[in-house]
């Protein structure tokens, strides 16, 4: 008898996005003729840049040739690719990697949610709340999570980031913590963490023998130069975290998927019997099992990147979504609403008036405006009472949604 993994059944079947929808439908059903904006869905909507386009026109050109087609790439990227990384993202920053720890991805979803195939099942974890669904869920799957109860995970710990704590979590006192995931610049509350927060959590793990998944998806839109774009930049982090990266948001890559992760050869976890075990070959043999590599026209893509015109392109439309962002400060702001992030980010994080709950104030937003927000508690039970705004918009559809909010709020 084949035996369903039944850890997948204590998943909550209501999908964030597809309440979301369902919401919106029911809307579109009683009023056709409205025109709704959505400032809700995290995906951004600029095409790619020209140098980018270029680059993938090339590749397929190649693959059309005996002499440039390529089969099976190296399941850890190739080199091109990852020399770019070594020479453009970390090298200016005086981090010094080595090319094996490296890992070229396709996306960034992928491998935060595989990563944790590397621990054993009984490990503690520790998340911000509010938190990207895909750390939790993919522990939840091989039963790490244990249950749910009202709304929270028996072996999760929970890591409230608010208004209060200035949205960075406080390191846990009276429980341990083994894996800890944190985001930044995060989704969805948009805001950083500082060198000097980080080195607590960098020096937590390294005392305590923790591992840190460090999600760096959204470093590219780090505008304050005293904001890490990386974890490494910390010393003592090649010991105790791995990090993600993606292009999905630095260069509107969401649909050609690429990204990399960081493995370093420095990092080490334990066996029961106290035998430490280097992590990086462990990753290998697990891409090399499972993972066939990122295509390589999405790698020749990532690699026009790094390019002079390419650097420039990816910043113009960067800017483009970050102009968004600081209309939407200003202009919220300004209607008297308490927000965050939107600075080194792309997200804006609104506390709800009123003590109004975050699905109340998506459905007045909805009916009122005509504008789809994200309800905060979506992310996690800190989250309600917030609502997440996007700046991926285009300027035309931001503005609109915008004055519509302002003649709303009247
Ligand atoms: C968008 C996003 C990613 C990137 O995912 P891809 O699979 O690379 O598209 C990673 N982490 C967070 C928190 C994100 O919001």
């Amino acid at each position: 008898m084949a035996l369903v993994n039944e850890h997948f059944l204590k998943l909550p079947n209501n999908y964030l996005f597809a309440d979301i929808a369902k919401k919106v439908n029911a809307f579109k059903v009683m009023h056709p003729k409205a025109d709704i904006i959505s400032l809700g869905i995290g995906d951004v909507t600029q095409p790619l840049c020209p140098a980018v386009i270029e680059a993938m026109h090339k590749a397929v050109e190649e693959m059309g040739t005996a002499e440039g087609f390529r089969g099976y790439g190296p399941e850890q990227g190739y080199e091109f690719l990852r020399e770019a990384i070594l020479k453009n993202d970390f090298l200016p920053r005086g981090i010094h990697l080595d090319i094996d720890e490296i890992f070229i991805n396709d996306g960034a979803k992928s491998d935060t949610g595989n990563i944790q195939e590397l621990i054993r099942w009984d490990n503690s974890i520790g998340v911000t709340d509010p938190i990207y669904p895909v750390y939790i869920d993919s522990n939840v799957m091989i039963g790490r999570a244990g249950v749910l109860q009202d709304g929270r995970w028996s072996n999760v710990i929970y890591m409230p980031c608010t208004a209060e704590n200035g949205f960075i979590p406080k390191i846990p006192e009276d429980c341990h913590v083994d894996v800890i995931y944190l985001c930044y610049p995060n989704n969805p509350t948009g805001m950083v963490i500082s060198k000097q927060e980080l080195r607590h959590w960098v020096n937590y793990a390294l005392k305590n023998d923790a591992l840190i998944f460090y999600d760096a998806a959204y470093q590219a839109y780090i505008t304050d130069p005293d904001i890490p774009h990386s974890i490494y930049e910390i010393r003592g982090a090649r010991k105790c975290a791995i990090e993600f990266h993606s292009y999905s948001k630095t260069a509107g890559f969401t649909g050609v998927r690429c990204g990399y992760t960081i493995v370093p050869k420095d990092l080490t976890a334990s066996t029961l019997d106290g035998q430490r075990i280097p992590l990086n070959p462990l990753w290998n043999r697990r891409q090399s099992t499972k993972f066939n590599g990122t295509n390589y026209i999405s790698q020749r893509a990532a690699e026009a990147i790094y390019t002079p015109e390419g650097q420039q392109q990816v910043r113009q439309t960067i800017d483009y979504y970050m102009q968004n962002a600081h209309k939407m400060l200003a202009t919220l702001r300004k209607l008297g609403f308490e927000c965050y992030g939107g600075e080194n980010a792309p997200y804006i994080w609104m506390h709800t008036p009123d003590g109004t709950s975050s699905w109340q104030f998506f459905e007045q937003l909805l009916y009122g405006a005509n504008v789809v927000c994200t309800p905060g508690v979506g992310f996690g039970p800190s989250g309600e009472g917030y609502v997440r705004f996007t700046a991926f918009g285009s300027h035309e559809h931001t503005d609109e949604a915008l004055h519509r909010i302002e003649m709303w709020n009247k």
